[in-house]
């Protein structure tokens, strides 16, 4: 290609990132993606965490690590998270949808185009009424923008013209089936240097409640969130909602399943506690309709959940612009989506501790040097892209670990 063609390849590439203000790109010889290579394990976990028991669950925190080799040898890492008992996606049907649909449209294209890079899974899996399998392309996702800030030698933040920012607060999980359970389950998080709580709840409100005073007392001032992953109907989340302000609860998230849209009206309304939305926010384009429906104070962020950092930053953009709360969460990230979490809240100045409990939970990693937490906070990898490097040896000891090959059998 000569190099009137190249820069305006990378131009256009470069705008629909917009890096527009980034300059460095130009000197960066046109690449393309090469090799696609699909590691499925699970991490081994500790604790007790709802979405992660039964005969699947039981086994660890799923993922299916993406590793993108470009044609000039760099390397960009991601991992898709799928939690069958959080959504519909699976270990399973992620790994066959990278292997059969995704790699095969993203093979020779420009691995810094990656608008491009999702038009081109949108022509593989077409959209059901949001984005098609957003956990399994975020994983996709992550390893192009690790695989563009690699070759540009940029961070996250330096990418979208932010500054990285951090370290961030993390808050600690309490999810308990009985009362006697919160006491040694605070006292936990706060040896290990946590200040901050989130609460699982729903269905019932009068344990809930129950549960969030205890939380309360035991940690004082803090900042106390309450998720109940759409688990109460209707009626009863406008009970819980002053019950659980009484207690002491700062904001409820997910009240109700998402296409409960009167439901999450008449919360709002009601005004008890600010309202978020979680599960059901893909894209940017429902959430304006939702913004627009009067259904929500805020979101809880997750690059995980929504295809991706592109996603979810344009996401956070959008809050701002509607003077509607962002806070920053996650699917139990370990390592990798972890980094690429911590990288996008950070740039964009999260104010509230970050629920992002694989710290908490997950007992391995995959990464040649962790990240580094200490008493309750994250410090932001501010390196090339996703800013941390995977130990390839590590990935492969875990999928060995996980069952190899035995693993995606039926
Ligand atoms: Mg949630």
């Amino acid at each position: 290609m000569n190099r009137r063609k190249f820069l305006g390849t990378a131009s256009k590439a470069a705008l629909a990132l917009g890096l527009a203000d980034f300059p460095d790109y130009q000197l960066v010889p046109r690449v393309s993606i090469e090799r696609i290579a699909l590691f499925p394990l699970r991490y081994p976990m500790t604790g007790y965490f709802k979405f992660f028991t039964g005969p699947h669950g039981s086994a660890g925190r799923a993922a299916v690590i993406v590793k993108i080799t470009a044609d000039n040898g760099t390397v960009g890492w991601g991992q898709a998270l799928p939690i069958a008992k959080w959504s519909y996606e699976t270990l399973e049907t992620a790994y066959l949808v990278l292997r059969n649909y995704y790699a095969p449209v993203l093979l020779g294209r420009n691995p810094t185009d990656i608008a491009g890079a999702h038009a081109a899974m949108d022509s593989a899996i077409a959209p059901g009424f949001s984005v098609g399998m957003p956990i399994t392309r975020a994983g996709i996702d992550m390893a192009l923008h690790d695989l563009a800030g690699k070759l540009w030698g940029h961070s996250l933040a330096q990418f979208w013209g932010k500054q990285p920012g951090g370290p961030l607060p993390l808050s600690w999980t309490v999810n308990v089936k009985e009362l006697n359970e919160v006491e040694p389950l605070v006292a936990e998080g706060k040896k290990r240097g946590y200040r901050y709580f989130n609460i699982k709840v729903a269905p019932d409100p009068v344990f809930d409640v129950a549960v969030a005073r205890v939380v309360k007392g035991l940690a004082g001032e803090t900042f106390l969130w309450a998720d109940a992953n759409g688990g109460y109907d209707p009626d009863t989340a406008l009970r819980a909602a002053p019950a659980l302000a009484d207690a002491g609860v700062d904001v409820l998230e997910a009240p109700l399943r998402p296409n409960r849209i009167s439901g999450y009206q008449a919360l709002k309304k009601q005004g008890a506690l600010p309202i978020l939305m979680d599960e059901g926010v893909v894209s940017p384009i429902e959430l304006e309709e939702f913004i627009k429906l009067g259904m929500c104070d805020g979101v809880a962020m997750k690059p995980a959940r929504c295809g991706g950092l592109e996603s979810n930053r344009r996401q956070i953009e959008l809050c701002e612009k509607h003077g509607l709360i962002w806070l920053g969460s996650g699917l139990t990230d370990p390592d990798i989506s972890l980094a690429a979490s911590l990288g996008l809240y950070s740039a964009y100045g999260l104010k509230k501790p970050a629920a992002l409990n694989g710290p908490q939970f997950l007992t391995a990693d995959v990464l040649k040097k962790p990240l580094r937490i200490e008493n309750g906070n994250a410090y932001i990898p501010d390196g090339p892209g996703l800013g941390v490097e995977v130990d390839e040896g590590k990935v492969r000891e875990l999928m060995r670990q996980s069952g190899g090959d035995r693993l995606l059998e039926v």
